[in-house]
């Protein structure tokens, strides 16, 4: 293996600065230059360019939270033929979930994975027993991890706001891509997608942007829209086409990842019990894709490695993997946006990659909402970068770790220690070496388990955010362990009413949400009021009586964001009662960058 980052815990999300938005140096503009809008072929709000997972759930996320209408493009004829992420984190389950799209897309996922299928993982010596009464494949150490059904019982039985509304799903992303796109093909009145364009330059004037398009029948598309969202992955050529140069991370490891449909190696396994990923020492990993005889298998190649020597009957795909980013975001004149991998691309250790690019495009969709729709400033579309580059930062720092980490834990450190042979070995030193590999490698079982990173992330910039009036310090959830908090930047926590209502899902997506747990709710009249005047779309959600949600979220009143991260709460022990007129305007303003 070549190297990877050093073995050191990221700390904790810290205040960071970034540079401004990147003045543009391109070397991808038009064929032509635009001479008015004659060239134009379509007019559009937003042109997304990409039709991957991010840039399907952008345009899905406009639409149905937002009814703003988006143009959809992308290179290739069809969805991938790539399987790719299988795990879709809680977070986005909440995302999907108020979309109105969670239950459809569990439905979809349950075909090849049931919501009893647990997320355990295994650590063993090899996949399968060696020929000819070689050693045979041994475990090291399991990470027992509960099924979708587990967590939705725990989640009902524990009302502390610590659990996620909706538990991870297990679904790889051939499957999820074709769903996407059939989500898609239901909006054709807000939606218009064109698979088969490749998108291939641009121009950003002062109103809008001019991109071009070269169709798979060879033809030139000119598309006129006022914002476009680069989403067209690690080589994005947006990206590119506004100088922005990729820069390869300090990951320098090759791994080749092998899609591969055998019941040979199904019955070869299932001297295991029921896995979702099962690691094997010396570096690489299978992922079960369907509970039965579809597996991605993760093979750490030596440096310099080649994957084209590998061509089984039974291979389906194989990759490459990388690590690039992150970008800036929001470029230019601020009429371009690169969200999802064309701004971070991530290791697949950890699950972030495209968990981060939904969440990515739920940032970027409420805030071109709010800007487009007249109700917030131009300098929200600002805070997309800061607040989503922050976050990429620190999933960036979190999966070199993890790679350090939990690389050297469970691939590389037990062999070193004890060697392969003898941890295969059928006899009691053999037993002692498994046991003692199994102490060593029990704590990088964090891995898949971030709730804390998942749940925790706040958005830090001040834009949107007031914390002036805090007098405490900002809670910082761990990486695995979730501290729930309504401080201002981090997402609500869902918690259960008497009714058995979550929190989460009183929500709106398109406007802020004032949860007032006053008996009075005088609050809640002052900001209804002062939304009024300053023309900011707020509902109020009045919660008195619920006394386990008012304990758990500390404060009295709350201003949430349209994408459930706290705005603004007010102060300890103050009164509900105490919210002046011009001090809900000016809280309102604030949030809205007006
Ligand atoms: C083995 C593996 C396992 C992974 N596991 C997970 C996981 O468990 N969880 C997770 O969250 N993530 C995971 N990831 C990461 C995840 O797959 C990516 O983060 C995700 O695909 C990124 O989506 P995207 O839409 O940003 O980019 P992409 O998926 O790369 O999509 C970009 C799209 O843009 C199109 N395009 C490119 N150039 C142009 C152009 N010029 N014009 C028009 N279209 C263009 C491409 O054809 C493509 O369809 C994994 C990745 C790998 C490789």
């Amino acid at each position: 293996m070549g190297s990877i980052a050093p073995n050191t815990e990221p700390t904790a999300q810290s205040e960071m600065m970034y540079p401004a938005p990147l003045e543009a140096n391109r070397d991808a503009g038009l064929s032509s230059t635009t001479n008015g809008d004659s060239a134009i072929d379509i007019e559009t709000p937003i042109l997304v360019v990409g039709g991957g997972p991010v840039g399907m759930l952008q345009s899905l996320m406009l639409a149905r939270l937002h009814n703003i209408k988006s143009v959809l493009i992308e290179r290739e004829p069809s969805t991938t033929t790539f399987p790719k992420m299988e795990y879709t984190n809680g977070r986005s389950m909440e995302i999907y979930r108020m979309m109105g799209l969670a239950k459809d897309f569990r439905a979809m996922a349950n075909q090849y994975v049931p919501d009893s299928a647990s997320f355990t993982e295994l650590n063993v010596t090899s996949l399968v027993d060696s020929a000819n009464g070689g050693p045979k494949a041994k475990m090291i150490h399991p990470w027992i991890r509960p099924s979708v059904e587990d967590m939705r019982a725990e989640s009902r039985k524990v009302n502390d706001g610590s659990k996620y509304l909706e538990p991870h799903t297990r679904c790889h992303q051939i499957p999820v891509e074709a769903w996407l796109k059939r989500k898609i093909e239901e909006l054709p009145d807000l939606i218009e997608g064109h698979w088969g364009y490749k998108f291939v330059g641009l121009e950003e004037r002062d109103d809008d942007v001019v991109a071009e398009v070269i169709t798979d029948g060879g033809r030139t598309v000119r598309i006129k829209a006022q914002y476009v969202i680069g989403t067209d992955g690690g080589g994005s050529f947006v990206r590119k086409s506004v100088g922005l140069e990729s820069k390869r991370n300090y990951l320098d490891m090759t791994v080749a990842f092998v899609h591969i449909q055998s019941k040979a190696l199904r019955e070869a396994m299932n001297k295991f019990p029921p896995f979702w990923h099962i690691n094997v020492l010396g570096g690489g990993l299978a992922v079960s894709q369907n509970e039965d005889d579809l597996f991605t298998l993760h093979l750490v190649l030596p440096p310099g490695g080649d994957a084209t020597h590998m061509t089984p009957n039974e291979l389906v795909d194989a990759t490459i993997g990388g690590c690039n980013g992150p970008q800036p975001m929001a470029i230019d004149k601020g009429r371009v946006f690169l969200a999802g991998d064309s701004a971070h691309q991530l290791s697949p250790i950890g699950g972030h990659g495209l968990n981060s690019g939904l969440a990515d495009a739920f940032d970027l969709a409420w805030k071109l909402g709010a800007v487009m729709k007249g109700w917030a400033g131009e300098g929200l579309l600002t805070t997309y970068d800061t607040d989503r580059r922050a976050i990429a930062h620190k999933n960036m720092d979190t999966v070199h770790f993890a790679l350090a980490n939990w690389a050297g834990k469970v691939w590389l450190e037990p062999i070193g220690k004890y060697g392969l042979e003898l941890l295969a070995a059928d006899t009691p030193e053999g037993e002692d070496a498994r046991r003692g590999a199994a102490e060593g490698m029990a704590p990088a079982g964090w891995i898949h388990n971030q709730n804390g990173n998942m749940l925790g992330y706040q958005y830090l910039d001040k834009g949107t955010v007031i914390v002036e009036q805090e007098e405490g310090e900002r809670p910082i959830s761990d990486l695995d362990i979730y501290l729930p908090t309504t401080y201002p930047g981090s997402r609500l926590p869902h918690v259960w009413t008497k009714e058995g209502t979550s929190t989460l899902d009183l929500l709106k997506g398109d406007s802020f949400t004032l949860i007032d747990c006053s008996a009075e709710a005088a609050a809640g009249k002052v900001f209804e009021e002062a939304a009024k005047e300053v023309g900011v779309p707020l509902q109020i959600v009045r919660l008195h009586g619920e006394d386990n949600v008012r304990k758990i979220y500390e404060r009295e009143v709350i201003l949430v964001r349209p994408d459930m991260h706290v705005s603004w709460r007010a102060g300890e022990g103050v009164d509900a009662g105490d919210v002046t007129a011009e001090n809900a305007r000016n809280i309102l303003k604030k949030v809205a960058c007006l």
